[in-house]
């Protein structure tokens, strides 16, 4: 393992547990500065001991970058022991039933990885395909994809397909469900699209009586495969949205629109009290990360964990299909 390979991992691994602070920063930080150093210099410095005086380097950085040149990866072991994402053995069955991910993000829009790099880390997590939905263009601040970039997007997947096979990168957007329940995409590219994640993500404090008809709207849509973090709660940060849970599952419900588990730790929607609505009204589930890093892909265990927990049946469960049947259920 190279140096930027080991601090990549580490990096990988810091996402996974939800570390935003120093350290990660300190590590990303100590990541730039190898990739911009020759190797031979690394190498030179290592050897005497001088790999600190670079800027960026501390204590952490330079004893990993030692030992990843020594092929020793006992300080690389201990990050990795301690950053694994928990699960339950109820959790564990619905994660090992799960073949992909539909909701994840890439560089295009807000995510922090390459669409090459979320992929190969999906396949190495074990799955067969990811949906790659990034956001549309309403959502400016996370520099959203309007109807040229999409199209330039799609040409991308599809080279990227053709060298990744047998794993497959779906097509998809999360896609912006504007003030009155539209669409924030034309809909000759919402049909051409595999999968179609629609989310609130602005006004999220409407009142409740414009809000029910907004989400139903969107989950009508014969486009609209997923609902996303249905009630935009960040978890101590931001209220859920109010809206009548019952009319707008049974809208998914009767509209095959999966009721998202997202997976960030942030947000882990729906609440447990809507888990169970959206069971009681037979909705089709999905359980995503909404990924925008490479170590975030390993949180889908936060949604199996809750899923399981609440009763959800597996075969509910969407992306617990393999690729085909999942375009076949996205079109039906
Ligand atoms: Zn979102
Ligand atoms: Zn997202």
């Amino acid at each position: 393992m190279t140096p930027v390979e080991a601090l990549e991992r580490v990096v990988h691994c810091l996402d996974r547990a939800h570390e935003t602070g120093f350290k990660t920063k300190a590590f990303v930080r100590a990541l730039d500065v190898v990739r911009s150093t020759p190797t031979h210099e690394i190498e030179e410095r290592a050897a005497n001991n001088t790999l600190k005086e670079l800027d960026g380097i501390g204590d952490s950085s330079a004893r990993l970058i030692k030992e990843a040149l020594k092929g020793d990866t006992s300080y690389l072991d201990k990050i990795d022991r301690e950053t694994r994402v928990p699960i339950t053995p109820d959790g564990q069955v619905f994660r090992d039933a799960l073949k992909g991910d539909c909701h994840l993000h890439s560089t295009w829009s807000d995510g922090g990885a390459t669409i090459e790099a979320m992929a190969n880390t999906a396949k190495a997590l074990g799955h067969e395909y990811i949906v790659l939905t990034d956001h549309s263009a309403r959502l400016t601040i996370a520099h959203g994809l309007d109807r040229d970039r999409l199209l330039q997007q799609l040409e991308v997947i599809a080279a990227l397909n053709a060298q990744l096979a047998p794993f497959r990168i779906l097509t998809g957007m999360e896609v912006d469900i504007l003030e009155d329940g539209s669409l924030d995409l034309d809909d000759d590219l919402l049909a051409r699209l595999d999968v179609v994640v629609a989310s609130v993500h602005s006004k999220l404090r409407m009142d409740r009586f414009l809000m029910t008809p907004r989400m139903v709207r969107a989950v009508e849509s014969p486009h609209v495969d997923i609902l996303g973090h249905c009630t935009g709660r960040l978890i101590g940060k931001r209220p859920q949205s109010e809206f009548d849970a019952d009319r707008v599952f049974a809208a998914c419900a009767a509209n095959n629109t999966a009721v998202e588990f997202n997976s960030r730790p942030e947000r882990l929607d729906p609440p447990e009290e809507l888990i169970a609505k959206a069971i009681e009204h037979g909705c089709w589930f999905s359980i995503d990360s909404d990924a925008h890093a490479t170590g975030q892909l390993e949180w889908q265990p936060h949604g199996c964990n809750r899923a399981a927990a609440s009763g959800v049946p597996l075969e509910r469960v969407i992306n617990t299909m393999d690729a085909h049947d999942l375009i076949a259920w996205t079109a039906g």
